[in-house]
Order: structure tokens, then sequence, then C-alpha cells
């Protein structure tokens, strides 16, 4: 029998042999997030369910001494859960329960491959919810969520995942089993808890996690402005942002994007415009109508072009369904987006919007706007098809033009979406050597076989097309 065979049937020992995949077509399904430029069949999949199942799949896979990759709902866009090494691709959703809602310590105890948006369902009966809300909250997990350290449109205001947890169970890549923090916010001794969350699966694997849950508020109060460009909708977020106020959130799309959304929902947008930008506002009475005269003022005075504030939960939830269904509408445009997550100070967004057209024409891209305007997170996306070599190569290139940039204005190359493999190359540009040797020092202490998620998020002298016998498109088109 093979090494791998015999793998499997071990591994078929500890989770029972319904949740070891290992046939083409099931490695297919997992052979990409969705990041899709990069795609690397793991040798098998396993789905554990419970920590002390995961715990005895890491003490096997490092007997074996074979790579393994933790893995949620895949929605992630940086290729952060593709098995570039091949291995093992550990999915954590079958472990999905809400385990416990206490409202009153306003927190929820919960499984890691439970989707975002079930947290706030299983909280909305107390008037709490799960504040982090990124886009993909449908499908993505609590556990790609705390890898990532995901944020969405309402983190302007409410912060990012890693300010709504409290603690994590997590197996370290030996299997051991320990938790960090716990259902109270414990802050002695070294924050490993916050060096947890954003490391992309390259410490360890979370397998339960204590949320923080926040009050629903008195009431919201949501604006949909028009302005005839991008760099007008900019300017009028900067200057929002200048005199004080911090919305609720504050995003914007260009008219390429909500013109895809409106032929895929007819929603009534206004297809004369160049940007559309939605401004939330939220709080009690009283400040909502003070923030409200406010961003009325200075949208008008940066000259956009129509205006409208929704006249209840309906029509909020509609201007909420053009932004969140912005990226899956571009399919009508291209087979493939690569979607970008640079951040800029908000004070270089008209800068910042001018220069990425230019890139997008230089090398022939259709470039489409999304951005978490009011944090100068862009997501610019590139859109191709990945069976023409041309484009792909156009896409990387001017995709590292694009984030170079943000670093030069002052940003940074991701505000969510993590390095994965997506940005890796790119670390150099936002870090020196001892900064990126300081991380690698970190990552080791956790990981000294680097089994667990290799070739992720901290670059190596190998990393250009280090992936093993599973060499990456990108690796392939394009020289270091
Ligand atoms: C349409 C769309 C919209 C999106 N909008 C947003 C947005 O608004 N904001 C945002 O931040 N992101 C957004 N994303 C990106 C993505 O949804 C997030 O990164 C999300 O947090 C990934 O969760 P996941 O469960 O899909 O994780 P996966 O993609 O499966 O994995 C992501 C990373 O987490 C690691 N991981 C997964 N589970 C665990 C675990 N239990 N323990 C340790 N590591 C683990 C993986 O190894 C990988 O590195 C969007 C994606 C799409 C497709």
């Amino acid at each position: 029998m093979s090494e791998l065979k015999q793998l499997a049937v071990e591994l078929a020992q500890i989770v029972g042999d319904y949740h070891v995949l290992s046939s083409d077509v099931d490695l297919s399904l997992y052979e990409s997030d969705a990041e899709t430029l990069d795609r690397a069949k793991p040798d098998l999949v396993v789905l554990p369910g419970s920590t002390e199942e995961l715990s005895e799949v890491l003490k096997l896979a490092n007997r074996y001494k074979v790579p393994f990759t933790p893995r949620g709902a895949g929605t992630g866009l940086s290729g952060g859960a593709t098995a570039i090494m091949g291995g093992i691709s550990i999915a954590m959703t079958r472990m999905n329960r809400v385990l416990k809602i206490d409202p009153e310590e306003r927190m929820a105890h919960v499984q890691v491959g439970v989707p975002n948006l079930s947290v706030s369902k299983a909280a909305e009966a107390f008037g709490l919810y799960f504040a982090p809300d990124p886009s993909s909250q449908v499908a993505s997990t609590i556990g790609g969520n705390l890898a990532e350290n995901a944020g969405g449109a309402h983190c302007l205001k409410y912060g990012m995942t890693t300010s709504h947890v409290l603690g994590v169970k997590f197996v370290l890549p030996n299997g051991d089993v320990t938790t960090l923090g716990g259902a109270f916010r414990d802050s002695l001794s070294l924050d490993l808890l916050g060096v947890l969350v954003g490391s992309e699966g390259t410490l360890g694997i979370a397998t339960e996690a204590y949320l923080r849950l926040t009050p629903r508020v008195e009431g919201v109060q949501t604006l949909l402005a028009y302005f005839d460009s991008l760099e007008s909708g900019g300017e009028a977020v900067s200057e929002i942002i200048a005199a004080g106020i911090i919305p609720a959130a504050m995003e914007m799309i260009d008219r390429l994007s909500f013109g895809c959304v409106e032929e895929s929902w007819h929603l009534g947008l206004n297809l004369d415009a160049g940007a559309l930008l939605i401004v939330e506002l939220d709080g009690p009475p009283a400040i909502i109508k003070m923030q409200r005269e406010n961003v009325e003022r200075i949208i008008s005075a940066k000259g956009s072009i129509e205006t409208k504030w929704a006249a209840d939960e309906k029509e909020r939830a509609l201007i909420w369904k053009a932004r969140k269904s912005a990226f899956a509408a571009l399919g009508r445009l291209a087979p493939h987006a690569y979607v970008l997550d640079g951040v800029i100070p908000r004070s270089k967004l008209k800068e910042a919007i001018v220069s990425i057209d230019l890139i997008g024409k230089k090398y022939g891209v259709i470039v489409s706007n999304i951005y978490h305007a009011g944090d100068g997170n862009l997501h610019p996306a590139l859109l191709y098809d990945r069976s023409k070599e041309e484009e792909v190569k156009n896409v990387l290139i001017a995709s590292r033009e694009i984030l170079e940039l943000c670093v030069h204005l002052g940003g940074t190359l991701s505000g969510e979406h993590g390095i994965g493999i997506e940005k890796l190359l790119e670390m150099p540009v936002a870090f020196t050597d001892s900064d990126l040797e300081a991380m690698a020092r970190l990552k080791r202490s956790f990981n000294p076989l680097d089994l667990c998620n290799p070739g992720k998020l901290i670059p190596s002298p190998k990393s250009c097309g280090e992936s093993g016998r599973r060499p990456l498109l990108r690796y392939q088109i394009i020289a270091c």
C-alpha cells in the first residue's frame, strides 16, 4: 500500500471513512479558494468533527511529515486555503455549531466552522449581533474570519474581527490543544490571541471561539448618493471624515460595477452617474440628525448629482444589496476577477483612483472599483480570462503596480483579505528584511516544522515558485 493510501486509512480511523475525501472530483472542489488564479489540489481532504479528532489528525500528519492547510468556506481572496504543497486540506465546516449565547456577558461561544451571519442570527433574539460583517458573511466561517482578521462595511466604526474576539481554542501544529483568552477579555501576559488573529492559518488551527456581541443600535439611516466620477465621490469621503464624522459605513462603487448589479437585479440604480456612494449613520436620533445635515452639506458641495435616503428597512436592504452583490455581478463581464485589497490614507483617495485607472489602461486590463472608502481600503477587481496567458500576465503585473502604489502613497498591501500567496512577493515592498525575519521567527516558534499552511504569508528565499509538485500559474507566467 502506498504511503498516501496508508495515511488515508489511518485518517479514516480517526474521523470516519465518510470524512476523508480522496477522489479526483472531490479534490477538485478544494483546489483553490475564491482567488482562483492559483490552484493546487490537495492529496486528501479531511473534515474533523471535534477538537480531539483534529488533534489526532495533526499528530498523524506530523508522524508522516505531511503538510496540512486549514480551510473554512474557501471564500478567501488571497489563496490562503489553497494547499500549494499538496498534503491534507483540513476543512473545518463540520464544526459549525453555536454552543452558547450569553446575553448578560454579551458573548457567543461557537465552533469555528459556523458561518459569520449565523452567529448574528443566533444572537438576534437578545438584541445582539456579531459586528464584523464581511460581504461574504452568509458563507465565510468564523475560523476564516479570525485567520484573516476579516473586516466589512461596518468595521469603519466598529472595528475589525480582532476587536470582537475574546478567546480561541486551537490546536497547535504538533497536535497539542490550547486556549488563548476565554469567555472574558484577558489582557494578562503576552497578547498571543492578538498574534493568532490575522495569522492566516500558519500558527495552528482554531476549533472554538468566544466572540464579543454588540447591542443593536437605536437608529440607522442610509444614504445613496451619486456622483459623476469616483474622484468627486472620493473627495466627499475624505471631507466627511475630516469633519469628524465616523459613519457606521461608507462604501463606494464605480459605474462599471453598479452597472452589472443593475443588469443583474434591476434595483433602479442611476446609470447616468459615474460613482455610487453609500453612507450609513447610526446611533441616537439627535446625533444622527446632526450628522445627516453635515453629510448632506458636504456631498452637495462636492457635486453629488442625486441623493436618496432609505425610507425604510426594505429600501435600506436594497441599497446594501447593490454593494454586497457587486463582486458576484462582475461575472457578467469576465469569467475571472482578481480582487485586490490595498489600503491608502483616505487623504490620498483621489490620487489613488486616478493612478489605478491609468495602470489599468497601461496594461489593457478592465478594472472595476469597489471600495471600503471610509477606511481607505480599496478593492480594485482586475477582470480577466484565466485561459488567456497574456491576460493573466497583464493582471499580475498591473496588480503588483497597484499594490506598490498603495505602499508608496503611505498605505499597505492588505486591509482584510490577507497576504496568502497572492501578495507574498510584494511583502518586501512593505517590510524590511529584519521585519520579515522577526515574523518568520515568531511563526517558527509555533510551527517549527512548517507543516501548517506552508508557503503562505511570509516570503522565504524559496518563495518564488515554491509550491512543491504543484507549480502555480503565476510563477509559470511571470518572473519573480
Ligand atoms: C464575494 C466576497 C466578498 C468578500 N468580502 C469580504 C469583506 O467584506 N471583508 C473581508 O474581510 N473579506 C471578504 N472576503 C474574503 C473572505 O470572505 C474572508 O477572508 C473570510 O474571512 C474567509 O473565510 P473562509 O471561511 O471562507 O476562510 P477560507 O477562505 O477557507 O480560509 C481563509 C484563511 O483562513 C485559514 N483558516 C480557515 N479556517 C481556519 C481555522 N479554523 N483556523 C486557522 N486558520 C483557518 C485558511 O488556512 C486561510 O489561510 C470576501 C470574499 C468574497 C468571495
